[in-house]
C-alpha cells in the first residue's frame, strides 16, 4: 500500500513517514499544496494524508481539485484544533476522515488502516487466500497453520497480492503500490522480491498461489 503525505511541517511529515514505513507502507511526502496535487495526480496512491494549512495551495483546494477530477483516493485530513468549520467543509468536499493535531501515531495508524479497508469488508483484519492468511494488525502471516517470517517489503508485496486476488498485476502496478517514488522500475528488483516471497509461501506446498504470467506480470489465485 502506497501513501502520500502532504504536510509542510517537516517534523510532522517525517514523524508520520517514519511510522508508516515501519508499518511497511511505501510513503511519498510533499511539502506544499501544489507539489501534493502534482504527486497525487501522477501516481496511484492508496491513501492521501492531507494537511489543511499548506503553502502555495491549501488542503481544501487540493481536495476539491482531486475530487473534481474524479480522483477517489481515500483522504485523511489533518486539522488544527480550533478549525471545526474546516473539518465540516473538508468532509463535505469529499474527505473520508480527519484527525486533529496533535495526535498520537497509534491514532493515525488506526485511521489509516480503517480507510485502507474501505471497499473491502470494513471490519476485516485478516486477509485469506486458500490456507494462507495475513493479519493486518499483528502482521503475522500463516500458511496451513505455520507462521512464515517475512521482511517488511515481502509483507507489503504479499498484502498487495492478497488484496487483489485473481487480478493480474504488472510490474508497474506493483512498483506503484509497494515502492515509493525513488524506486527505479527498470531494475529487476520486483522479480527478485517476488521470487523470495514465492519461496517462503509456496515452495513447500503442493498448491501454488503466486503465478507468473510471462511478459505480463503476476497473479495470486487458488489454482
Ligand atoms: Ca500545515
Amino acid at each position: 500500500m502506497r501513501i502520500l503525505i502532504v504536510e509542510d511541517e517537516k517534523k510532522v511529515a517525517a514523524f508520520i513517514r517514519k511510522g508508516l514505513e515501519e508499518e511497511t507502507y511505501a510513503v511519498d511526502a510533499a511539502h506544499d499544496g501544489e507539489e501534493g496535487l502534482l504527486l497525487a495526480e501522477t501516481n496511484q496512491y492508496d491513501l492521501i494524508v492531507l494537511d489543511l494549512m499548506l503553502p502555495k495551495m491549501n488542503g481544501l483546494e487540493v481536495l476539491e481539485k482531486l475530487r473534481d477530477k474524479r480522483n477517489n483516493t481515500p483522504i485523511l485530513l489533518l486539522t488544527a484544533k480550533d478549525s471545526v468549520e474546516d473539518k465540516v467543509t473538508g468532509l463535505n468536499k469529499g474527505a473520508d476522515d480527519y484527525l486533529t493535531k496533535p495526535f498520537a501515531f497509534s491514532e493515525l495508524l488506526a485511521r489509516v488502516r480503517s480507510l485502507l479497508r474501505r471497499g473491502q469488508s470494513e471490519t476485516q483484519t485478516v486477509l485469506q487466500v486458500s490456507d494462507l492468511t495475513l493479519d493486518l494488525i499483528s502482521h503475522k502471516v500463516n500458511r496451513n497453520g505455520e507462521e512464515i517470517e517475512l521482511t517488511g517489503k515481502e509483507y507489503s508485496l504479499l498484502e498487495y497480492f492478497m488484496r487483489n486476488v485473481g487480478k493480474v498485476l504488472t510490474r508497474t502496478m506493483i512498483a506503484e503500490h509497494v515502492w515509493d517514488y525513488n524506486f527505479d522500475t527498470f531494475t529487476n528488483v520486483i522479480d527478485v522480491y517476488v521470487n523470495h516471497l514465492r519461496k517462503k509461501i509456496d515452495k513447500s506446498h503442493e498448491q501454488k498461489l503466486l503465478h507468473t504470467l510471462r511478459g505480463v506480470g503476476y497473479v495470486m489465485k487458488e489454482s
